[in-house]
């Protein structure tokens, strides 16, 4: 049966039958009698029920998404979105006098994920099963997640993410897999998640985990013993990785994962009887960053040993399975494993990884593409270059610079395996289901066939001048604005002025993302204001970002900006004028309320550092307008928006990758040049910061911007106030602003996930 006759039916008479026997069989009352969390499980079970009687996509060939992370958020309103029944609910819970959105509440967010990489995982699942393609993602079942963060003494401080309740979306199966690390064995335990399509079928998120392991294990924070791997494996997503143990339990981690997802590719194709010698021709595995590059030799190993396949064949036939996707350029996030550490904890491997290294020594002279270094480090890009048969980028600048300088090396030798794929976001989740207000004027204006093909939102373009339209869309971002001064107020303990400007930058906090750029901006308006220099419109910069625990740095930043939050707030000549909030535990339920509400969005990377950037695509899609850097995908939202509605300034990359190439970059020049920066800077160790904050971390701050300054934050500061000043000027014209907001929706269509996963299909997968 198929989602689209469920929907029928369920449109006709279930939902409410369906709803109260569930109330009725699991808690033996009426649903008006349960709580919010009651009424979250018989969603949840009611859910489930359809979800199964629904079509299970299959095909001929299939697509296995491997990732570390999948940074799903919470399902319940995406689930029943994609089901088509969303209203249907909605309505119904109404008449028991329950708000669908106190409901949602009761959910907890999954913690399988970190950032953009883990978010577009999620994106794509969504996109593969709404256009009806086979395919389902595979990973690891963290118990605690990255971490839960909180803010003490206005620093952060990282706890478990306990996300797993008893009533829970993870589905266990009576199969798992017997993983092998050496001489060690372990049984895999095997959960999967329905990942449901929009008005299409169902696929499944594969995620693995021991039933050994001991949650009670872990100590102060999110400390534990790192040795004992049958207690610890799955505990959290990275853990530290500053000791050699850390490393050795990241390595475990990667290769359970692609152990299980071997095992679980090779029982598939055994099940539909497939030759593995034309595994290739059914099944293709998509390697998200390096985590997963074991998979290549672990599935070479079994072809070889297990399957008495010739070594030139197993090889032949894995290459043809495999495909990678680069998210990075940083050299410090491209993984390189000590090959001793892998000895230790896969030995099996060894001998696979060394004769592919033999094979490209004996094949290329350059010592730069091979696998195993000088230095005895396996290169894990490097197998999945050589050793797989696509590799790309996620925007159309960061493909040019792996081809032309990070990866160029490569590039010269397999030119044709380079492609690009500019990221994407499902705009189920970050439109329809974040801002039903703005989905619901959109398609008033322009009808309802944006949300199977989002290119149709380009017919907004008509309405560009048409003032009643542009009005509606701006009384939606009033709407939401002061929707998330409740909510923040509720969370944070902080009132906002929903008229204010509202100012976002969320994302993980990194030096190159330049979080602290935007705080030396609030310090600068913070003195102007002190000196009697108002603005025209209140100011709120509002920050959410989680900080590695291990990057020193990271967190020397958020403690500045709690601290000028503290000051700014509490301040009574300056608070009327301009409030600072970095909210607690920022993740995808908190982005999709600050998304809707944000009038500025900040993408204000290094040039050539941001890979993609998704969240610039979803506050595009949302109304609000971009103040960025000729950086990732901001190059390709400038190219479709055109000059005048978005805000471009900083140096652009090929100036900073000369900048690099010639060490030529001082950051005490600029310092001393500029008095604006210098103001800026030497604020930071302020006593009216100090009195608030600790002076060990401001010092170690203000020290690294003007000694050393890596992602060269005062190359841009100046003309970042210029511009940032130039668009809160622009604001004020209202009518040129809308406009600015409806052109940016107009032009989002590009960004639907559902057109990146279309290209990968065509270019790559070729289900
Ligand atoms: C989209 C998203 C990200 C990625 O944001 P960038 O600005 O592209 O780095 C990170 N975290 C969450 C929770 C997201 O939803």
């Amino acid at each position: 049966m198929g989602i689209e006759r469920i929907r029928e039916q369920v449109f006709c008479q279930e939902v409410e039958k369906e709803l109260t026997a569930i109330a009725d069989k699991v808690y033996g009352r009426k649903l008006s009698e349960l709580d919010n969390v009651q009424v979250y499980n018989c969603l949840l079970q009611m859910t489930k029920e359809f979800t199964q009687a629904a079509k299970h996509l299959r095909g001929d060939k299939k697509v296995y998404y491997i990732s570390a992370e999948f940074l799903i958020g919470k399902l319940l309103s995406n689930n029943l979105i994609n089901l088509g029944i969303y209203d249907k609910v909605k309505e119904v819970l109404a008449k028991y006098g329950k708000n669908i959105a106190d409901i949602e509440e009761a959910e907890n967010e999954p913690s399988l994920g970190n950032g953009g990489l883990g978010r577009l995982a999620a994106c794509f699942l969504d996109s593969i099963a709404t256009l009806g393609l086979p395919g389902d993602g595979i990973g690891l079942n963290y118990h605690f997640g990255l971490f839960h963060q909180v803010f003490r003494e206005r620093l952060q401080t990282a706890e478990p993410d306990r996300w797993i309740d008893d009533v829970t979306w993870l589905n266990k199966k009576d199969t798992g897999f017997e993983v092998r690390f050496g001489d060690r064995k372990v049984r895999s335990v095997h959960y999967d998640i329905d990942v449901i399509g929009y008005q299409n079928g169902v696929n499944k998120l594969h995620l693995f985990d021991l039933d050994t392991v001991d949650e009670s294990i872990v100590k102060t924070g999110i400390t534990f013993d790192k040795e004992d791997i049958e207690k610890n494996l799955t505990l959290f997503l990275y853990p530290d990785d500053s000791d050699e143990a850390g490393n050795l339990l990241r390595i475990y981690q990667q290769y359970f994962m692609v152990s299980n997802a071997a095992q679980l590719i090779l029982r598939e194709l055994h099940e539909h009887q497939i030759d593995l010698h034309e595994m290739y021709k059914h099944a293709v595995i998509q390697i998200n960053d390096t985590h997963p590059t074991m998979v290549i030799p672990e599935l070479i190993r079994i072809l070889t040993e297990e399957k008495a396949m010739a070594m030139d064949e197993a090889i032949d036939i894995v290459s043809k399975t495999c495909a990678y996707t680069n998210h990075t350029i940083l050299a410090e996030a491209l993984e390189k494993w000590p090959l001793e550490y892998l000895e230790q904890v896969v030995p099996q491997l060894i001998p696979i990884i060394k004769e592919l290294d033999a094979r490209v020594r004996k094949k290329f002279k350059d010592k730069k593409v091979q696998i195993i270094d000088k230095d005895k480090r396996v290169h894990m890009a490097h197998i999945d270059i050589h050793y797989g048969f696509s590799v790309n980028g996620v925007a159309a600048l960061h493909t040019e610079i792996l081809k032309e300088t990070e990866l160029n090396h490569f590039y010269k030798i397999y030119p044709e395996k380079f492609n690009n794929k500019t990221n994407g976001i499902t705009f189920r989740r970050w439109l329809m289901s974040c801002n039903p207000e703005l989905s619901d004027v959109i398609t008033s204006l322009i009808g309802d066939g944006w949300k199977k093909d989002a290119a149709k939102l380009e017919k907004l373009m008509e309405f560009a001048d048409d003032k009643e339209a542009i009005d509606r869309i701006m009384a939606v971002k009033d709407t939401k604005k002061a929707q998330l001064c409740d909510y923040i107020k509720a969370h944070e303990g902080i009132g906002l002025d929903k008229d204010s400007i509202f100012d976002i930058q969320i994302k993980r906090m990194h030096e190159y993302k330049r979080q602290q750029m935007n705080a030396l901006y609030i310090i600068h308006k913070y003195l102007e204001i002190k000196g009697g220099k108002n603005p025209t419109r209140p100011l709120t910069f509002l920050f959410g970002a989680k900080a590695a625990p291990a990057y020193v740095i990271a967190q020397d930043v958020i403690h500045l900006i709690l601290c000028l939050q503290e000051i700014i707030n509490n301040d009574p000549d300056v608070s009327p004028y301009m409030k600072v909030v970095m909210v607690e535990n920022y993740n995808v339920t908190y982005a999709e309320k600050l998304i809707p509400a944000c009038d500025i969005s900040e993408q204000i990377s290094l040039a050539s550092k941001e890979a993609s950037g998704t969240g610039n695509m979803k506050f595009m899609l949302n109304g609000a307008v971009t103040l960025g850097t000729m950086d990732g995908a901001n190059v390709e939202i400038h190219d479709l928006v055109g000059d005048d509605n978005i805000y471009v300034f900083g140096k652009d990359s090929d100036t900073v990758i000369d900048l690099y190439a010639k060490s030529a970059y001082v950051a005490k020049d600029y310092y001393k040049k500029s008095r604006v920066i210098k103001e800026a800077v030497d604020f930071i160790t302020d006593k009216k910061v100090v009195a608030v904050g600790h002076k060990t971390n401001l010092v170690r701050l203000q020290k690294e911007l003007i000694g050393k300054d890596w992602f060269m934050t005062l190359l841009d500061l100046e003309e970042y106030i210029r511009v940032k000043d130039k668009a809160f000027e622009d604001y004020e014209d209202r009518g040129t602003w809308g406009r600015k907001m409806l052109v940016n929706i107009a032009k989002a269509g590009f960004f639907s996930s559902d057109r990146t996963i279309a290209q990968y299909n065509e270019d790559i997968w070729k289900l």
